[in-house]
């Protein structure tokens, strides 16, 4: 059997930082990381953060107030520690977001600031314990929240959704467009995995939903997963080749299919006629690893 190499480009897949093992990990040692003069903090607002040049913008701890939520980022290369510190308060047009800056970050930066964002979005829905109701407090580094009451430990969690680039036989990709999204957005299919499925059963099922097509376990090959921590989720990507079907959109979260040869995508594209998700988005990942090279123009926010 030959595998395909998995893709080398999810820019939110990029890491060059080394995460600490959360099992081993004391309390003890993290006051000590935190007490280091050579640890870097990323202040975090409103999920932005600031740059210096085409870095992250670090800060040393002493700056922030003490009760202050901290987070362990891990090490760089040389054993060098970082940490994000949760900060609430206003931010101007210099504070930037991970949408924005995901595909501009180096390998070390795009790490951390995804990791932080992720987290930060977590704690700002798990103040409460799930089980009694009671509040919870900050534990193990920023990695769980423990309730006062019942003692219950809280984890971050990934939402795992699937998203495939349909091809057919005579090679041509179909992309969709959702009913709220402008008249030339176009992307591919995707969902979450629901409750008691596999990632193929929900990718069967949201393919089949959406566009109409029916899919079989051969027909789908994995291509690479991406972190999108909008608020928590873990895109699991495809490529889907099948025979030819026509296409039906389910007409209320697809309202309209194309199918694209090659050079019809690139003359849509260059004309404007049709606009992609952004690089940082697996979708475009996708769609660029089926064309063969970058493609011109990409959308805001549809
Ligand atoms: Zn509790």
């Amino acid at each position: 059997m030959k595998f395909e190499p998995l893709l080398t480009s999810l820019t939110l897949s990029r890491s060059a930082i080394q995460r600490r093992n959360r099992e081993t990990f004391t309390d003890l040692q993290w006051s000590q990381v935190l007490a280091s003069p050579n640890i870097k903090a990323i202040e975090l607002r409103d999920f932005r953060v600031e740059l210096n040049g085409a870095e992250l913008k670090f800060h040393n701890l002493q700056n922030f107030d003490a009760n202050s939520l901290k987070i362990d980022l891990g090490t760089d290369l040389d054993g060098n520690s970082y940490a994000a510190v949760l900060v609430e308060k206003p931010v101007d047009d210099s504070w930037r977001d991970l949408r924005s800056l995901g595909a501009k970050l180096n390998d070390r930066d795009v790490a951390l600031m995804a990791t932080a964002v992720a987290l930060a979005n977590w704690h700002a829905r798990a103040t409460f314990c799930p089980v009694c109701g009671g509040a919870t407090t900050v534990t193990n580094a920023g990695w769980s929240r423990t309730c006062a009451k019942c003692k219950q430990v809280q984890h971050p969690r990934s939402d795992p959704a699937v998203i495939a680039l349909i091809v057919d036989k005579d090679d041509r990709a179909l992309i969709g467009r959702r009913a709220e999204w402008a008249e030339s957005s176009f992307s591919t299919f995707a969902g979450f995995v629901e409750a008691g499925e596999s990632a193929e059963m929900a990718l069967i099922r949201e393919l089949k939903e959406e566009s109409g097509i029916s899919v079989q376990l051969s027909d789908i090959s994995y291509r690479g997963s991406q972190v999108w921590p909008f608020p928590a989720s873990l895109m699991l990507g495809y490529q889907v080749k099948i025979q030819s079907q026509e296409s039906v959109p389910d007409g209320i979260e697809i309202v309209e299919v194309r199918w694209y040869t090659r050079d019809e995508m690139k003359f849509d594209c260059e004309e404007g006629r049709l606009q992609l998700p952004p690089s940082i988005s697996i979708a475009r990942q996708l769609i660029e690893e089926w064309f063969g090279s970058a493609l011109p123009g990409e959308w805001l926010r549809p």
